[in-house]
């Protein structure tokens, strides 16, 4: 058996704690060939009903109970439908206010969900916060339910009549994207980070997703990913892309063989894994997805992914410990230059790693480095933006953080002829702000729902990598939590590649 076979479920183990989800062949297997639903609304049964209402972004939910023979919820359908279009999927005109979904009660395996819901007319509509549907149920007496029946929704038009007037909003069934939406101003607004982690799962779902569609793994690029990859195991801050990283891990060498070829490998030479991850869901398929929440621009295509990526970066960067910065450093580079499939962005990112010269020691070397890079892209491209009218009108490119997130950043701000900026951080506060805002405000709105994982232990280490100016800083059981992420982060690498090492040997 190889080391790697005995060490990785250990590792997984520490890094998720005991899975009910298998982890291996089969789930993928599972995960593949199963389309998503046409709908906008969401069909919920018993096992996906609470996990979907306990994650989602949204601030309210929806919830159609009907039954397939029913003539009356056939006809409902398309009324629920049009309502239902503008605030799920991904042309909604109003993503992550409110989810809506439907569960059919005529199903057996429902039977038990919607006696919890005191189902007694189809359909019946029901309203109140995600959460309170994953954990609770509804009675029609109860008093000082946060639940409530929604007594008039026949129509498209009634259904969103209740809704404005519940909510004091005045959408449409006309409203379409990029129109009318209420965008966060994320530039000042600290709270909105804590939307970000879904568009962090959902840029970490895109970049798998054009890996595989474009079937980027190839004789050279493979270790570059598997390096990401341990990365991502170790340090996603979201459990679901833990889980599903450490899924194409574990089958990696099986579909992506190291010595497929001979050892003078075809160049371009591709392998059939990237076939069979083809669709696969790395953060997990329960999950509408779609649309992007802080990451949403005001007009097409402008952020979205690259936005998500670049949180996805910082989020790692404020996570490791000291001695796996320049690992990361390395890791980071390498699958921005052979995945980022912006071929003027890899470039000059590469440019910028190439400049390295000393290694990173310490998570604030690297975590500020990442800072600096992003701030010269934004400098590079503020000016193309202004020149070309390129940009987004409401997030123009800036020095970041702004002064009204982070006062203490800045020991002085000076406005130069030419209209730029010239400021000079304070690196100390600049690094303890990222820690604070890509570590735990990242994650704040998530701490009492699972998605973060592991237990107290990692809500500890989250709590207090917020206060520390430095993430090794912590007490005792932080510090535990710490350890147990670089040691999955290292040990992976370092079997990885004394296996690569001995698989050569034989070669050889
Ligand atoms: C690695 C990489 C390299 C890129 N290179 C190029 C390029 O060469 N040319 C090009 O046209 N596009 C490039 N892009 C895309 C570009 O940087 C933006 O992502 C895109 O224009 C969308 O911008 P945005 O307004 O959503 O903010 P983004 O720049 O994507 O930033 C996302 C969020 O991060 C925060 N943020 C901003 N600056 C910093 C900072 N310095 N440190 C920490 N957090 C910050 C803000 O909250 C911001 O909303 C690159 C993207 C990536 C991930």
């Amino acid at each position: 058996m190889s080391p790697f076979s005995i060490f990785l479920p250990f590792l997984l183990y520490l890094s998720f704690g005991v899975s009910s989800v298998p982890i291996g062949s089969r789930s993928i297997l599972r995960a593949l060939g199963d389309p998503d639903p046409p709908d906008a609304a969401i069909d919920l049964n018993t096992t996906s009903f609470d996990e979907v209402l306990r994650d989602s972004p949204a601030s309210f939910a929806i919830v159609e109970y009907f039954a397939h023979w029913c003539p009356a919820c056939r006809n409902y359908k398309p009324q629920y439908e049009k309502v239902a279009r503008i605030f799920n999927g991904a042309d909604a005109a109003h993503p992550g206010i409110i989810i809506m979904a439907r569960v059919d009660c005529a199903l057996k395996i429902n039977i038990k969900l919607c006696d919890r819901f005191s189902v007694g007319h189809y359909p019946m509509l029901l309203w109140g916060p995600p959460a309170k549907f994953a954990s609770g149920g509804w009675e029609p007496k109860k008093e000082k339910s946060e639940i409530l029946a929604i007594d008039d929704g026949r129509t498209s038009e009634r259904l969103l009549e209740w809704i404005n007037k519940k909510m004091g909003s005045s959408y449409s069934l006309d409203d379409e994207k990029y129109e009318n939406e209420n965008l966060p101003l994320n530039a000042s607004d600290p709270g909105q980070i804590a939307r970000a982690l879904y568009d962090v799962e959902e840029a970490t779902w895109s970049a798998f997703d054009i890996i595989f569609e474009h079937k980027m793994i190839k004789s050279e690029t493979r270790d570059p990913l598997i390096r990401f990859l341990q990365l991502l195991v170790a340090h996603h801050p979201s459990r679901r892309c833990r889980k599903g990283s450490a899924e194409i891990l574990l089958n990696f060498d099986d579909l992506w063989p190291s010595d497929l070829w001979p050892v003078n490998i075809e160049k371009n030479a591709t392998y059939h894994g990237n076939d069979a991850f083809k669709g696969f869901q790395i953060c997990g398929k329960e999950i509408p997805r779609g649309y992007w929440i802080f990451c949403r621009g005001s007009k097409n295509e402008t952020r979205g992914y690259s936005c998500g990526l670049w949180v996805l970066l910082h989020s790692l960067s404020v996570r490791l410990e000291d001695g796996e910065s320049h690992i990361a450093f390395t890791a980071i580079c390498d699958f921005i230059h052979n995945f980022f499939i912006c071929q003027e962005c890899r470039r000059h990112f590469y440019e910028m790693c190439s400049t390295v010269s000393y290694p990173f020691n310490k998570t604030s070397q690297f975590a500020l480095w990442l800072w600096d890079t992003h701030n010269k892209v934004n400098e590079r491209l503020k000016k193309e933006e202004e020149s070309l009218g390129t940009g987004d009108p409401k997030f123009p490119k800036m020095l970041w953080p702004p002064k009204q997130l982070c006062p203490s950043c800045y020991r002085s701000l000076k406005k130069k002829s030419d209209g730029t900026s010239q400021v000079e951080w304070n690196l100390d506060a600049v690094f303890k702000f990222l820690v604070g805002y890509y570590g735990n405000m990242l994650v704040s709105s998530y701490k009492d729902n699972g998605l973060l994982g592991v237990g107290g232990n990692e809500r500890s280490l989250v709590d207090d990598m917020a206060t520390s100016t430095s993430a090794v800083a912590v007490p005792v059981g932080a510090a535990l939590g710490i350890a147990l992420a670089s040691c999955a982060f290292g040990a992976l690498a370092c079997v990885w590649r004394s296996q690569q090492k001995n698989r050569k040997r034989r070669r050889n």
